[in-house]
C-alpha cells in the first residue's frame, strides 16, 4: 500500500489525490482520502485506480487544510470494500482517521481477545485492530517522554497501540488539528516528511510523491518515530525502547519503489541497477542482448549490460494500459494479465541469443508466458536472469506475496524451476549479491525473510 499526508494546505485534498496518483504502483485496488478543516473530518473512498476511485466532486466536497490518503491492495483481509482506507473514528476524545501501510503479525490474536471483550470489528483489515487499540488504550505515557501539552490526551493512547500491535506499520494519523505519523521500531515499510516552499508539510511512502507536489525531501520519518504536527510546530518521540535495529524491506528496492524515488536514504535507481551490475559479475554468458522485462526488470538489465558490455534492447514491448499482475487476486485475470501487458518484438529477438532480466520469479507464471512468447518470436537462446534470490518465504509485512505452496521456488530445485519455464539457464542473484548491492550505498540493517525465511518478528 502507500500512503500520503497533508498538512497546512488549502488545497489539501486535491494535493493528496496528486500524492496518491505517484503511488498508484503501491495498490490499485482502493484508494481514499480523508481531509480535516479543523473540526470535522470528512472522508471519500472509492474501488479501483485514484482516478477511477476519486472525482473532482469528492476533492471540492473534502475542504480542509490537512489531508491524508491511502492506495491499498490486499494483503492482510483480501479485496473486499470493507477494507478500504483511511479508516474513520470516533472515540471518547474525538475523532480521527488512519492509513496504514504494513501488516501487523499479531492482528488475528489481538482481534480475538478484543471480540472477546465486546468489541465489534466492520471489516476483515489489521488496521482496524490500531483503532480499537488507540480507543481502549488507558496506560500513562512511559516516564521518559516529556509530551507537548497538545500531545497529552491523544499520542499515549498510540504508544499504549504500539505496544501491543507486531510487526509492519507505517500510518499516517489524521486528526482534527494534527497530521501524526508513525512508524514501526523496524522500519519496514519507507516513510518520508518533505515540504514546499509555501511551508506545506507532507508525508508520503516515497519521495516520488513528494516531486509532484512540488515538495522538497526533508528527511526520513525514523524506525519506530511518533511524528507529529500542528499548529505548535512539528514534535517526535520514541516511546518504545527501540535498539537500533532496523529491518527495512530489500524488496523495495528489488520491486516495490519506484526507481524515481529515495527511499530509507537511498536512491532506489542506483541500488536496482547496482543489483544488475552484481548479477554480471555473478553470471557471465555469451549473448546476443540483455532484454528486460518490463518495468520492473529494467534497470537490473541495464545494469546487467553495463557490466557485461552486451547490448540492452528493448525485446519486449509493455503495454502501459494494464497494472502490475500480481494486484490482480483471481489466478485466472492474473493468467490473462500477463498477455495483455507484454508482447515480444520480433525483429529484435528472431534468431539471437538473449539474456531476459526480471527482478524476481514468484510463482514462475508470468515467466513462463514470457519465454513462450519469445520462443514463438523466434529467439534463439534463453538465459533467464533475477536480480534477487528465489522467493522462498511469504511475506507476513505487507507484500502481497503469495503462500508457500505457490512460491515456485519453495516448491522446486533451481533446475526443475528451469526445466518448468523452459529456459536454457536460469539463475539468481545471490544473497550476498543483493545485500552487497544495497550496502554499497548508505544502506544498513535489511529484512530478507521472504528470500531467507528468517524473520525479524513474528
Ligand atoms: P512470476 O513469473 O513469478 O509469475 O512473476 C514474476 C513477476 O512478478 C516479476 O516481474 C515481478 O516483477 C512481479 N512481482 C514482484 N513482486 C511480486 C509480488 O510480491 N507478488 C507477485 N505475485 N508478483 C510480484
Ligand atoms: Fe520485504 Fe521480503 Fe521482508 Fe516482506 S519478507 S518485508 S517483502 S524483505
Ligand atoms: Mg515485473
Amino acid at each position: 500500500c502507500g500512503v500520503f499526508g497533508v498538512f497546512n494546505n488549502s488545497l489539501a485534498s486535491h494535493m493528496t489525490f496528486l500524492g496518491l496518483h505517484a503511488l498508484q504502483h503501491r495498490g490499485q485496488e482502493s484508494a481514499g482520502i480523508a481531509v480535516s478543516d479543523g473540526y470535522d473530518i470528512n472522508l471519500r473512498t472509492g474501488e479501483g485506480l485514484v482516478t477511477k476511485a476519486l472525482k473532482e466532486k469528492d476533492l471540492q466536497e473534502l475542504k480542509g487544510d490537512i489531508a491524508i490518503g491511502h492506495v491499498r491492495y490486499s494483503t492482510a483481509g483480501g479485496s473486499n470494500p470493507k477494507n478500504i482506507q483511511p479508516f474513520f473514528a470516533h472515540f471518547y476524545g474525538g475523532s480521527f482517521a488512519i492509513a496504514h501501510n504494513g501488516n501487523l503479525v499479531n492482528a488475528e490474536q489481538i482481534r480475538e481477545d478484543l471480540e472477546k471483550n465486546g468489541a465489534i470489528f466492520r471489516s476483515t483489515s489489521d488496521t482496524e485492530v490500531f483503532i480499537h487499540l488507540i480507543a481502549k488504550a488507558k496506560e500513562p505515557p512511559p516516564s521518559h517522554i516529556m509530551l507537548h501539552e497538545n500531545d497529552r490526551d491523544f499520542l499515549p493512547l498510540i504508544f499504549s497501540a504500539m505496544n501491543k500491535v507486531k510487526g509492519a506499520y507505517s500510518l499516517l494519523i489524521l486528526r482534527e488539528k494534527q497530521l501524526i505519523a508513525v512508524r514501526d521500531p523496524y522500519g519496514f515499510r519507507p516513510l518520508v516528511l518533505g515540504k514546499n516552499r509555501s511551508g506545506s508539510y507532507f508525508i508520503a511512502s516515497e519521495t516520488c510523491a513528494l516531486d509532484i507536489v512540488d515538495a522538497e525531501y526533508l528527511r526520513d520519518i525514523k524506525p519506530g518515530e511518533v511524528f507529529v504536527i500542528d499548529d505548535s510546530g512539528m514534535r517526535s518521540y520514541f516511546p518504545l525502547d527501540h535498539a537500533d535495529n532496523p529491518r527495512k524491506c530489500i524488496f523495495e528496492f528489488v520491486y516495490f519503489a519506484r526507481p524515481d524515488s529515495m527511499i530509507f536514504q537511498d536512491w532506489v535507481y542506483e541500488i536496482r541497477k547496482e543489483m544488475g551490475r552484481t548479477l554480471a559479475r555473478e553470471f557471465k554468458v555469451d549473448a546476443d542482448y540483455v532484454v528486460p522485462v518490463l518495468d520492473s526488470g529494467l534497470l537490473a538489465a541495464k545494469g546487467y549490460s553495463e557490466e557485461s558490455g552486451i547490448p540492452l534492447e528493448i525485446g519486449l514491448i509493455r503495454n502501459h494500459y494494464v497494472g502490475r499482475s500480481f494486484i490482480q487476486p483471481k489466478q485466472e485475470i492474473r493468467d490473462l494479465s500477463v498477455k495483455l501487458k507484454l508482447n515480444p518484438v520480433r525483429q529484435v529477438v528472431e534468431g539471437k541469443r538473449l539474456v531476459v532480466i526480471d527482478d524476481s520469479l514468484v510463482r514462475g507464471t508470468t515467466s513462463k508466458k514470457i519465454v513462450n512468447m519469445l520462443r514463438k518470436a523466434g529467439a534463439k537462446e534463453i538465459h533467464f536472469l533475477l536480480s534477487s534470490p528465489p522467493v522462498i518465504s511469504p511475506c507476513y509485512y505487507g507484500i502481497d506475496t503469495p503462500t508457500k505452496e505457490e512460491l515456485i521456488a519453495a516448491n522446486m530445485s533451481i533446475e526443475q524451476i528451469r526445466d518448468y519455464i523452459g529456459v536454457d539457464s536460469l539463475y539468481y542473484l545471490s544473497l550476498e549479491g543483493m545485500i552487497g548491492a544495497a550496502n554499497k550505498f548508505r544502506q544498513k540493517g535489511f529484512c530478507t525473510a521472504c528470500f531467507t525465511g528468517n524473520y525479524p518478528v513474528f
